[in-house]
């Protein structure tokens, strides 16, 4: 079976992670990580959400609003929460899966607004004219904070977008485009916030236990071979009758939280593994380019199928289509043995945990939220070319 994920892991991350090391290996991926991504520091964490959660702190906002998509992970604004902050949301375009930045006035946008999470969905990267005229508009009052766990280097008009802003954090589970197994970073240019952010990791993230490596290591080794296409099929009916729930679900409807070791630091294992993942990252973002493409061509045109924006400078972290029944495409491609994601299959505001506000205030995010299917963008031609035919011969049978 396809399957609708797949990190770029090989053998170079599994030596990686059995290497003896005597150097400071999360030095080390910082370090290459800051060359990487054009900015002068970068601070690993455990999760991009406690990234998130450490960088509001440092930034001294406290008891005030932030503004955040109402098309996001929900992980984001539960670090918001965790910040002692409240989320604000502002809707999707209805052209673009990003946070419509137009909408920045009032009464959205008020004097307990203090920060901005810009994200760059899907690796659409954040329109920065708009992103300008908020910083024009607003100066020091709200700062800005890059969300680039889909955008890793995606530019709007030459620019890299995790470079307009006082820092940007990244995820990097297995999910993302590039992985350190679990962990998040933060990039910045300010020296002194590094500084205060490198103090507060030190005081209140505790140093990882060997038992944390050892289960990092076996996870690691689970997931290398769980996203071949032969062995796929088998996890992805664990995945279905719930058995694996403890893995991949990340979120509980009803709840805002952190996983339990949010505070336990990055290990060194990790680091090394990512330090080995990144350099693959020019060529992991070609492929996805060169499927992305492959699928701009191929499917156009096709009834009842609406294409994503095709952006110059998109890191296609996920590839879009909007169709009418998503449970049905979902169901008949994996019948033929091709497994479709759904993300991100909410819109944060109408969760209960976020207000439950009515699907009319959020228009646009929630019919995203509705009607998404992610897919496979993470190998070959070869499976973007069985995709595409799959899909052609479907779409005609599709509920219109
Ligand atoms: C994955 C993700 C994060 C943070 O990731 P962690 O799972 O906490 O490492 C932040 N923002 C977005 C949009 C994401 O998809």
């Amino acid at each position: 079976m396809i399957p609708r994920l797949k990190p770029s892991l090989g053998l170079s991350e599994v030596f990686a992670a059995l290497r003896i090391s005597f150097s400071n290996d999360i030095v080390e991926f910082e370090n290459a990580f800051a060359k990487k991504f054009n900015a002068q520091y970068a601070i690993a964490f455990p999760y991009g959400r406690t990234a998130l959660k450490f960088l509001i702190d440092c930034l001294e906002v406290k008891g005030a609003e932030i503004v955040t998509p109402a098309y996001t992970c929900v992980v984001v604004q539960h670090a918001v929460k965790f910040s002692g902050n409240q989320p604000v949301f502002l809707d999707s375009s209805s052209d673009s899966f990003n946070m419509n930045l137009k909408n920045c006035t009032s009464p959205l946008i008020n004097s307990k607004t203090k920060a901005l999470i810009a994200t760059s969905i899907f690796g659409y990267p954040i329109d920065l004219r708009d992103l300008d005229e908020v910083k024009n508009k607003f100066g020091s009052q709200i700062i800005i904070i890059q969300d680039c766990a889909h955008s890793f280097s995606a530019t709007f008009d030459g620019t890299e977008v995790q470079t307009q802003g006082v820092a940007a954090i990244y995820g990097l589970n297995i999910s993302k485009l590039m992985t350190s197994i679990f962990g998040g970073m933060i990039t910045t240019n300010d020296s002194s916030l590094a500084n205060r952010l490198r103090a507060q990791r030190g005081q209140e993230i505790s140093k990882p236990s060997l038992l944390k490596s050892l289960s990092r290591f076996l996870y690691l080794i689970v997931v290398f071979p769980t996203f071949y296409e032969p062995i796929y099929g088998f996890i992805n009916w664990l995945e279905r009758k719930g058995i694996l729930n403890r893995f991949v679900k990340y979120y509980d409807e009803g709840k805002i939280d952190m996983p339990s070791d949010y505070l336990t630091g990055m290990t060194p294992l990790e680091a090394r593994v990512g330090l080995a993942n990144l350099k693959k990252f020019d060529s992991i973002l070609r492929r996805r380019r060169i499927n992305a493409e492959y699928y701009f061509s191929n499917l156009a045109g096709i009834d009842g199928i609406a294409l994503p924006p095709r952006v110059e400078g998109a890191t296609y972290s996920h590839f879009v289509l909007l169709v009418k029944d998503r449970t049905w495409w979902l169901k008949k491609c994996l019948e033929s043995n091709i497994q479709l994601g759904k993300l991100i299959e909410y819109s944060i505001p109408e969760m209960t945990s976020y207000g439950a506000a009515a699907r009319a205030q959020f228009p646009n995010s929630g019919y995203y939220s509705d009607h998404t299917i992610n897919l496979p963008i993470h190998s070959g031609l070869d499976v973007a070319v069985r995709t595409v035919a799959l899909i052609k011969k479907l779409a005609p049978l599709a509920p219109k």
